[in-house]
């Protein structure tokens, strides 16, 4: 049990950094993950995500602390435990984020990380069925295709935010964010490419990786001031993983913050208060902790929506029957069909607001389909300025920690949110999606002031998972770690996941962690040499 590199998490960012690592014959690498293998079916069907959420042989099933900013809920926080993590019950839509994110985190001080500097990764990870260009890039390991669905009421939403004003997008990808159309997806001809299929598929074989799930990590070895190893508990009993290079901690932003506190790493007050000694103290661990909240719009309609489809036996068994034979239809679906990337007013530099439309509508998708005809257009602010934290339960590995999200802290994020669902009225008010609604159901006209939506929002929005931030990268004191994901004054540990990232960035996370993952694996092996 003893390896050059030790990676905790098999999620979207550990599969790419154990993977990249054992490309080199000379690297002994490990991978652990607390999950099991993919070999549930359901993982690899994209519609699979309504059996894999909320479903403890996949998901974590975390639930955030009762929050001020929604009305005292506490909401369900879900997170991949299993090979391929988040990536393996996630609802497939790939988004890099806009330029400026980068740019803006390397202005912070974190040199490398502009867009001009992680573009050529995002290409490098990356197949995608239109071929390669200067943005795109073909023959990597991400399958990256358009949807093998449309539904006309999605079709509808689009062209009229056309109507609306907004302009027309090929492709959000290339640079070029603002503007609506058409999710891309990290799928391969109808199946989920999650970053286990993408990166550990093909190095499964490798006789130097070695991939070990149901491995609960419980937290780090040292010897001085090195990390040499890391404890799991496997098989009802503990061992300890040998690592002679490096330990990555890839266990995502709830993970790889947790197994930093339990190991003596974050904020002294905090530890102390739950018995755990200080190896170093870095306030930050688990701080700064931001994430994307969606408000949920829902539309009745007067014709047919997938609430219909799904609700009929002999449907349900057509779109089997599609899958089997062809690989299209509803069992390909991703999260949402249609995207809009949206400014809420002209000062903002880019877009500021995300759509995300769906055909179909749900209290909540565990609960099944409303019974009459209806879609979706959920809108999250993109750049929130609340932050919120991680907060220790006990030193135990087995209490995940408390999460405090702080969601809607500010008045420029309830400003920002209450403008992004008044577009979404705005949209829903032009042809040819006019004709085409019955009724607003979800919130419904009598919310009609700003104080009207906010309190709506509060007391219906849920997060859009994409929780980043606890382990901050930066140059100043109390950042987490530095432009390499070393984690200031520890050796041989780096940080690579969502958690890193000084600022959310604009959009879904996936494609933006495997990143993270593609460069950790390079600055490694940089500094290795
Ligand atoms: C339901 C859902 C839908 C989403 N939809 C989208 C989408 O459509 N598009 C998009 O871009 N993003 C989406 N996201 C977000 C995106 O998938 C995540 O941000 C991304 O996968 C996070 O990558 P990560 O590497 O940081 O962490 P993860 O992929 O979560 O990986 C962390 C891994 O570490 C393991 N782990 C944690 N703690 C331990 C421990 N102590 N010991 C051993 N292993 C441990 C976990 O089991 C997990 O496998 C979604 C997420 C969810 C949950």
């Amino acid at each position: 049990m003893d390896f050059d590199y030790v990676v905790v998490g098999a999620g979207s960012a550990g599969c790419a950094v154990a993977s990249r690592l054992s490309e080199n014959p000379a690297n002994r690498v490990a991978l652990i993950e607390a999950g099991g293998r993919d070999w549930n079916p359901w993982i690899h069907i994209p519609v699979g995500y309504f059996t894999t959420l909320n479903n403890p042989a996949t998901d974590w099933c975390l639930k955030t602390e009762p929050d001020e900013g929604l009305a005292g809920r506490s909401i369900n926080w879900p997170r991949g435990k299993v090979l391929g993590g988040s990536s393996a019950i996630n609802g497939l839509l790939y988004v890099r984020g806009q330029p400026q994110d980068y740019d803006h985190w390397r202005q912070l001080g974190n040199k490398g990380w502009g867009w001009d500097d992680v573009l050529p990764l995002f290409i490098k990870s990356e197949d995608h069925e239109r071929g390669a260009d200067d943005v795109h890039g073909s023959g990597g390991p991400l399958a990256v295709s358009d949807a093998r669905l449309s539904r006309a009421i999605c079709n509808d939403w689009v062209e009229a935010a056309v109507a609306a004003g907004y302009p027309h997008n090929a492709d959000y990808n290339d640079g070029h964010q603002e503007g609506v159309g058409f999710y891309q997806l990290t799928s391969r001809k109808g199946w989920r490419c999650s970053s286990a299929t993408a990166f550990l598929k093909p190095a499964r074989r490798r006789p130097n990786l070695k991939i070990i799930t149901g491995a609960l990590a419980l937290g780090l070895e040292f010897d001085g001031p090195r990390a040499s190893g890391v404890r799991i508990h496997r098989h009802g009993r503990n061992e300890t993983i040998k690592a002679r290079g490096e330990v990555v901690l890839a266990a995502g932003a709830i993970g790889s913050p947790h197994l930093l506190m339990l190991s003596g790493i974050g904020d002294p007050q905090e530890l102390h208060t739950h018995g755990i000694d200080l190896r170093h103290a870095i306030s930050e661990v688990g701080k700064n902790l931001q994430d994307h909240l969606q408000a949920r719009l829902i539309f009745k309609c007067n014709e047919r929506t997938m609430n219909d489809e799904v609700r009929s036996l002999w449907r349900k068994m057509a779109m089997a029957l599609e899958f089997a034979l062809y690989r299209t239809g509803p069992m390909t679906m991703a999260a949402s069909l249609a995207f809009g990337f949206m400014k809420t007013r002209p000062e903002v530099a880019t877009p500021d607001i995300q759509f995300h439309v769906q055909p179909w509508s749900a209290d909540s998708p565990a609960e099944g389909v409303h019974p009459f005809s209806a879609f979706t257009m959920s809108v999250c602010q993109l750049r929130p300025e609340s932050t919120g934290q991680l907060k220790l339960r006990s030193s135990s590995p087995m209490d995940t920690p408390a999460i405090h999200p702080n969601y809607l802290a500010t008045p420029t994020d309830q400003e920002t949110l209450v403008a992004g669902i008044r577009m979404a009225r705005e949209i829903a008010g032009y042809e040819p999606l006019r004709s085409k609604i019955s009724d607003e159901f979800q919130p419904g006209r009598h919310a009609a002031s700003d104080a009207d939506l906010l309190q709506w929002a509060r007391q219906t929005s849920t997060t859009i998972y994409h929780p980043a931030g606890t382990c901050r990268m930066g140059n100043d004191n109390n950042a987490v770690v530095d432009d390499r994901l070393r984690v200031k004054g520890i050796e041989g540990l780096r940080v690579a996941d969502c958690s890193i990232m000084p600022q959310i960035v604009s959009g879904n996370t996936n494609a933006p962690a495997i990143m993270i993952g593609e460069k950790a694996a390079l600055m490694i092996q940089e500094d290795g040499r």
